[in-house]
């Protein structure tokens, strides 16, 4: 580029130089010179004017006579006659000019295509993969709800005849979010080796592009390539990238960023119903996606995948473990103990290591040393190494909590059911969580909510009827936004309250009137006494209480048999 501009700006500046205006004479008065003997050069050339040269170098211009012995007479009065038939300064500097020019827009041209060639290229690169040695759920451990879900597809994707048949719409996108290293690549591709189809994987990054318009056109070219292979599953994982919750007003760059989402949701909306093929997305983070894609047609099954417990580890360790010779003292149940917090994908990474350490010592197997240091070094450089050095006092805590959950939520009415407790971290709780489904029905009375709002104290009582008022923590913080928000609209929009009585506090807001200071009042009285209560009902069975959460430090997650079993068989001995 600058040897260009050189070549330009030096050209222009050679061509104005041979161009500097030069005087006019008549061809009389040229004439005159002529025979006064007092013109040096004459430039001899086909063009009307004709550039002549005195002897003191003063340059003139004058007609060209075009006449056949103009020259032999120019000669005979001793000139120097130069010929040319161009001058290079009338037609070669322009000339470079416009070839320069001409050149140097090619050559913009040139790259900006070339660029957009390769990204294009790259994009003609999303080949399906088929897989021989097929990747199926087998080669998937723990998830096992994720799983089910999944397997439905898979007979959708393989016989989707019968599914037209029954007129039933089938879902085009699933949804797969949770951690990252959790197995959804794996899920996504064993979808495809179960259903025995081509696999198209991408990107949401392979999509945000330079040049307008082209993340868009990557996304139809994907899509027409999967229609071309029929029967398919395309993955995209890291859908984030593309579908970014939009805000309000845009800002720009993001509207190239639209198009992509757009286009991808014209794509999928335009499937010819059951096609047998499947739009599987991943993600880590469900919370900042765009509505718009979790809507009805578009990915609307959604299936966490969440981090293993240590059941689910142990079958991890199990599976990774299966081609690699271990040592008999290696204990994976042990092992899976001791990797609380570990995905899926640092499990398999744990063996790898381990793998390489024993090869490195020349041992004939991996032993209990190579684990140890593999473990370490999993550890090491990983920012959350304080979480799965997880202190074990925080994972009490953290059971006790959520067994207070369970439990009140089964002690406050029996129909209730509590189907999962964890002290995982999962998308529904940053320490763990209590999974309860209230009974279904059409009203909620008011004991529900009092209900709703002792399951929701019952974490912070079971903490501090076992560790000692002092050491409540700071757990508690979303269960009480719950409870407050609940006693709130119970007392103040709800009429339940015989103190506070009918009045709707929305009416009165709206009014600009305030009786925001009786309304806290008896917010918060209500809260106390259902705190009160709960801790009494807590103490009342405090031998449930410990036996909930003894079982979740052991099995980090129980289910719902779990629940009932320990709360049936302390019933019987009771
Ligand atoms: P994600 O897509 O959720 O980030 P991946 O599917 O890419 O995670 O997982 C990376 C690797 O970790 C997998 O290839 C596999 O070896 C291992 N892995 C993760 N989860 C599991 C699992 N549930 N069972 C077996 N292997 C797993
Ligand atoms: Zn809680």
């Amino acid at each position: 580029m600058l040897i260009i501009s050189i070549a330009v700006t030096s050209s222009f500046f050679v061509y104005f130089k041979n161009n500097k205006r030069t005087e006019e004479i008549s061809y009389t008065l040229f004439l005159q010179h002529l025979k006064s003997g007092i013109v040096k050069d004459v430039y001899l050339e086909d063009s009307p004017k004709l550039k002549i040269i005195l002897n003191n170098d003063n340059e003139f211009l004058t007609d060209n006579p075009r006449t056949q012995e103009f020259k032999e007479e120019l000669l005979m009065y001793d000139v120097n006659v130069i010929e040319k038939s161009q001058t290079a300064s009338d037609v070669v500097m322009p000339l470079t000019i416009l070839v320069s020019l001409a050149f140097m827009i090619f050559y913009f041209r040139k790259n900006m295509s070339k660029q957009a060639e390769r990204e294009m290229e790259s994009m003609s690169n999303i080949e399906s993969i088929n897989y021989d040695s097929r990747i199926g759920f087998k080669d998937v451990a723990g998830n096992e709800e994720a799983k089910a879900s999944l397997e439905e597809l898979v007979d959708f994707i393989k016989n989707p005849e019968i599914y037209k048949k029954f007129g039933v719409r089938l879902p085009r996108g699933v949804l797969l979010y949770g951690p990252p290293g959790t197995g959804k690549t794996l899920l996504a591709k064993a979808i495809a080796g179960e259903a025995n189809v081509p696999y198209f994987p991408v990107n949401g990054s392979d999509f945000v592009q330079v040049y307008a318009g082209l993340g868009a056109s990557r996304i139809r070219d994907l899509f027409k390539k999967a229609k071309e292979a029929e029967k398919s599953v395309i993955f995209i994982d890291e859908i984030d990238c593309i579908g970014k919750k939009r805000k309000g007003g845009n800002i720009s760059g993001s509207e190239e960023g639209d198009r992509t989402l757009n286009a991808l949701l014209a794509e999928m909306s335009g499937f010819k119903d059951n096609e047998g093929i499947i739009v599987v997305a991943a993600t880590n983070r469900i919370d900042v996606l765009d509505e718009a894609l979790l809507r009805p047609g578009r990915f609307d099954r959604q299936v966490e995948v969440e981090l293993p417990d240590i059941n689910a580890r142990y079958k991890i360790l199990k599976l990774h473990g299966e081609n690699k010779p271990l040592d008999k003292d290696i204990d994976l149940k042990k092992l899976a103990a001791e990797t609380v917090y570990f995905s899926g994908a640092k499990l398999e990474n744990l063996m790898n290591e381990a793998a390489m350490y024993a090869i490195k010592s020349n041992s004939e197997a991996i032993t209990n040393e190579h684990m140890d240091k593999a473990y370490y070094k999993v550890l090491v450089g990983d920012e959350k190494l304080d979480r799965s050095y997880i202190d074990n006092k925080d994972k009490e805590i953290t059971a006790f909590h959520e067994a207070g959950h369970a439990l009140i939520a089964k002690l406050v009415d029996k129909t209730n059911r509590v189907t999962k407790v964890s002290i995982i971290p999962s998308t529904k709780g940053v320490g763990g969580f209590s999974l309860n489904i209230p009974a279904d029905k059409i009203y909620k009375t008011k004991k529900d909510l009092y209900s709703n709002i002792m399951i929701a104290l019952g974490g912070r009582a079971a903490e501090e009827i076992v560790f000692g008022k002092e050491n409540i923590t700071t757990g508690a913080s979303s269960d009480l936004e719950k409870a407050t928000e609940i006693a709130l609209s119970l007392v103040g929009s709800l009429g339940m309250d015989d103190e506070f009585g009918l009045l709707n506090l929305n009416v009165l807001m709206s009014r600009d009137i305030k009786e925001d200071n009786n309304l806290i009042i008896r917010t918060k009285e209500i809260l106390e006494d259902l705190y009160k209560e709960t801790i009494e009902l807590l103490n009342g069975s405090r031998d449930k209480l410990e036996k909930i959460s003894q079982e979740l430090l052991i099995k980090e997650t129980i289910n719902e048999d779990d629940i009932n079993r320990i709360l049936e068989v302390n019933e019987l001995t009771a």
